[in-house]
Parts: C-alpha cells; structure tokens; sequence
C-alpha cells in the first residue's frame, strides 16, 4: 500500500446521474464547510462555491493561534471519517496541526478551488418565485443557489469584555482569538482573564515563560484529568500502513463508553454519571494542589460539567509554578500600569490576554436572512436561536445549518456531529434531487413541537444545574443538545419524512 496515500482515496463516487442538478452555497470555510464540499465532490456534484470571510481556510483554528492551542479531543476522532490522518503527532493534536490538517484535506479533496476567499456573505435571500437563495457578498457580487449550507460555526465573534478603563493599558491587550505577535511573553508580566479552555491552555503554556502570570478567575473551573502522549514514528508508520490501527481508535470502546455516559449523564445532573465525574474532577483538585489556600481558590462552586469541563493533563501542575498567581477577586478597572482589584491590589503586567470567550448566539449572522414571504431569520430568532433537530427551520426552505443552534457541544468531536447533520441533510434533500419539488423545510408544526420538548429536555441538564456558561441562551435556557448522543445519531440516521413539506 502506497503509505502516503490517506484513506481519502478509498471508495468510489456515487455519481448524480440521472439527478436534478442542484447548486450549493456554503457558508463557511471552517471544518464543516470543508466537509460539506469534500461530502458533495464525492458523490459527484461540483456545481458549489464555499463563501469564506478569511483568507484563508480552518474557521476556529485558524482564527486561535494562541500559545498552548491544543484540541482536547483525541486527534485520531477529531479527524473526517474519509481522511484519516496517520500523521498525527500525539494523542491531543496542537492547533497548527489541526490547521495543516484542514489545509491538506481542503487540497486534496479538491475543495480548495471552490472557495471564494474574503468574501464574507452579507445578505441571503429566498425568492419565492424561483425557490432559489439570492446571496450578497462583501466584495458586492452575487450568487443564486438552490441549497444553502450555513457553516460558520459557533465561536467565531470574540466576547471582549467591557473593563473599565481597558483602553488606557499601556501594554498590549487583546482577545485570544486575536492574538498579537509582537506581545512581550518571554520573562514578561502577563496576565490571562479567564480560566474556558482557552485561558487554561494559555496558563499551561506561559507559566513556563513569563517572568510573572496572573490568572484571573472569576468562576473556577472543574479540570478533568487526561493522559497526553506522543505517537512514535513506528506507530505513525504503522498507522500509514493499516487504516484499520486508525480505526481501532476511532471506535475504542472505552472512549466512546466515557462519551455516552457523559452525554446520557448530562440530562439529568442528580444521575450517578454526573456524580463520578465530579469526584474525578474533586479528587484531581484535592489531590494535585498542596496548598490549601490555593485548592479553595481553584474550587469552584458548581456542579462538573455545568461549564464545559476542561480537560488537562497539566493545569495544575502549571499553575504551581514558580511565579504563576491565580486571583479570584473582582477586576475593579484596567489602569495603564495593570488590573486593579476591588480589594485595591493592583497587578502590573506587560501583557493582558483577555480570554473571556465568544458570543455563541451569532452563528450565520450578522448576515441578513430573509426567508418565505420574506420572513427575517432575526425576527425568528428574537427568542434564541432555534432550529429543527439543530438543521433545518420552518419558513427557511433549503436552508440547512452545520454545528447550529441545539446542535451537541461538549467535550466530544465535532466533526462526527458535522459529518451526522450531512447524511441526515442529504436524506432531507434527496426528494430535491429526484424532482419531486423545488423546496423541502420542516413543518411549522412539527417544529414547534420539537423546540417544546427541547426546552423541556434542556431545563433538566447540568448545563442548567445553576452557573453561567456559553451554553445558556439569554433566557437562562441550555442552548444545546439536551438528549443522549445514541440519541442524537439516531435522529441524524433517518429523518422523519412527515415532519417535512416537500413543495413544487
Ligand atoms: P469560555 O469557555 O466562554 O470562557 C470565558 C472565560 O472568560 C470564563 O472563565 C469567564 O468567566 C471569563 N470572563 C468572561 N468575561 C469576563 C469578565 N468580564 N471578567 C472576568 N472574567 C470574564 O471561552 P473559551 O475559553 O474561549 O472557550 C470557549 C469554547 O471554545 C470552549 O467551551 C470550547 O467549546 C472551545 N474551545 C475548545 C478547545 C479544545 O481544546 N477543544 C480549546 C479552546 C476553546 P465566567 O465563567 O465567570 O463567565
């Protein structure tokens, strides 16, 4: 076997002969927009553009070129299911890896000439008369689809905190989805807000080179512990040789079994899942920080897993390091010299990173959505984002969302959900594709009975169990998946045929 050829190259196209022809738009260059396209080249159509803002590919990584980038999720799943990665370095793959990755897939797939690169969509509207979307873009041309696929992902517009006084710093400061490369790190004073996964994998990575690091806190976080290791060249070598070795990953009971309980744990937050995990987290706490003032400091006062539990193989070692402080008070105000506490302490640092996250309810906006009768997707978003199943929406026909609003998140891949919303999209549109209408949607009533026991499912999560966190929409409600994730595929599996309006 030819070692540098990926399992990509395994399998054949199905072919669209005989099909209506049908033309995409997807939104979005990131690592379902990538798959989208990569999906349709497969099964033979080509006749796509992919609309990216940047210029270039990757979405979040390329966006996060933060020091300490790594996915918590194993490399070998965080990978597509049709371009395995032998190469893979370690366990925990580091965000320029994953970057590479995309690029490489986005070549070889042949996606790449398909993507129109700064080019950000700014309006996209349904027209009734041709049951075609009508898109917009930045540099002012335009383009007419049948199927619009929105996949421009979830954590893309970065949250910047209104501090008092930010703009008076007199070192550098800005968002980690931002970073600067002219930031005084090695032997400086840094300072890093926020304690998501983000700011955590920050600390891990500066507390070896700053001279000072303050971690600012204001809600703890639970930190699962995890092993990381590095796959030798024997074993890539082997990996190279036999997919199967890859595979075998992909599908470790173990890791799958740890998913389930965890996603079947979360929907009730007094279930003995939630319990474990918790002692797990606790017992890492308890156990790995000697000093009792700083154990408490770095307690936090909510269930695990309420926030996205954080995932580390090295925060609390970090954190003990000579010359890394954890501050838990409240930031009064930013002065030119630091971050001045309430308590009067003041912090003087170099450099400010502020990982304070992003605005998840954004997703395919700030363009303007106009569906059936014109219809504005923010008038039917003014609640919180919502969607059929996390895909599709009554009124928005041929309009179908990757990684979108009640969509899984959690600390499982990503890409295994992406590529379960592509079948379930294809089984949706097939009726398209045989000409039997020019329009499919979800039934507003079929809709509304979901979004109902979404909700109620939601409220029961741990995501509700009582913190704040990204996943909460601006009601208080758990924004995301609130089932099982056998419940998710099974969903995924087979679309409900009723629950949809096939229209001329
Ligand atoms: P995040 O989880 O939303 O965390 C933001 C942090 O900033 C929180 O600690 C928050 O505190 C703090 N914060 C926000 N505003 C603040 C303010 N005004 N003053 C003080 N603190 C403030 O954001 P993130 O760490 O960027 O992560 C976002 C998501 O990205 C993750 O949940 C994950 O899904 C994804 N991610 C994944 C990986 C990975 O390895 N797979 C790595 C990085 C990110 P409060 O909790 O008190 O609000």
């Amino acid at each position: 076997m030819d070692t540098n050829r990926w399992y990509w190259y395994e399998g054949s196209k199905m072919g669209t002969t005989g099909e209506t022809p049908l033309r995409y738009a997807i939104i979005g260059a990131g690592m379902s927009g990538i798959m989208a396209g990569a999906k349709l080249l497969k099964r033979g159509d080509s006749d796509f553009v992919v609309f990216e803002k940047g210029a270039e590919i990757g979405g979040t990584w390329r966006d996060n070129r933060y020091p300490g980038l790594t996915c918590d999720t194993p490399s070998h799943t965080y990978s597509y299911s049709f371009a395995l990665n032998p190469e893979w370095s370690a366990y925990y793959a580091t965000g320029p890896e994953i970057h590479a990755y995309f690029k490489r897939v986005a070549d070889e797939s042949g996606v790449m000439p398909h993507v129109r690169f700064n080019n950000e969509v700014r309006a996209c509207v349904f027209d009734d008369a041709t049951a075609k979307w009508h898109l917009t873009l930045s540099d002012g041309s335009t383009y007419d689809a049948d199927i619009v696929i929105a996949a421009s992902g979830v954590l893309h517009n970065p949250k910047v905190p209104e501090l008092p006084g930010l703009e008076s710093f007199a070192g550098k400061a800005f968002h980690s989805a931002r970073w600067d490369d002219d930031a005084l790190l090695d032997g400086a004073r840094v300072g890093v807000i926020g304690c998501g996964s983000t700011g955590i994998q920050l600390v891990n990575a500066l507390s070896s080179r700053a001279s000072r690091l303050v971690h600012f806190q204001r809600s703890p976080q639970w930190i699962m512990p995890v092993v990381q290791f590095e796959y030798t060249a024997e074993q890539r070598a082997a990996f190279a040789a036999n997919p199967q070795l890859i595979e075998d990953i992909r599908t470790n009971a173990e890791y799958w079994d740890a998913v389930y309980r965890f996603t079947e744990g979360v929907t009730d937050f007094t279930s003995p899942q939630m319990q474990e995990i918790e002692d797990i987290c606790r017992r890492n706490l308890e156990d790995n920080v000697h000093d009792p003032v700083l154990c408490e400091k770095l307690r936090p006062n909510y269930h695990a897993a309420c926030k996205r539990l954080i995932y580390s193989w090295e925060y609390y070692e970090c954190v003990q390091r000579p010359g890394v402080f954890v501050e838990t008070g409240g930031i009064e105000r930013i002065e030119p010299a630091g971050v001045r506490m309430n308590d009067g302490t003041l912090h003087e640092l170099d450099t400010l990173i502020l990982a304070t996250g992003f605005d998840a309810s954004r997703f395919i906006r700030p363009a303007v959505v106009s569906g059936r009768d014109g219809r504005l997707l923010d008038d039917f978003w003014e609640e919180r984002p919502r969607a059929h199943y996390a895909v599709s929406m009554p009124g928005f026909p041929n309009l179908f969302m990757l990684n979108g609003p009640g969509a899984p998140v959690g600390n499982f891949p990503l890409i295994d959900i992406a590529e379960r919303q592509w079948d379930y999209i294809e089984q949706v549109i097939a009726p398209l594709r045989k000409g039997e209408g020019r329009t499919v949607e979800p039934t507003a009533e079929a809709f509304d009975a979901y979004e109902e026991r979404r909700i109620a499912a939601a409220r029961k999560t741990i995501f509700g169990s009582g913190c704040t966190s990204w996943y909460l929409d601006k009601t208080g409600i758990p924004a995301t998946w609130p089932w099982g994730y056998h419940d998710f595929a099974k969903a995924m599996e087979s679309p409900v045929t009723s629950e949809f309006v096939v229209s001329a």
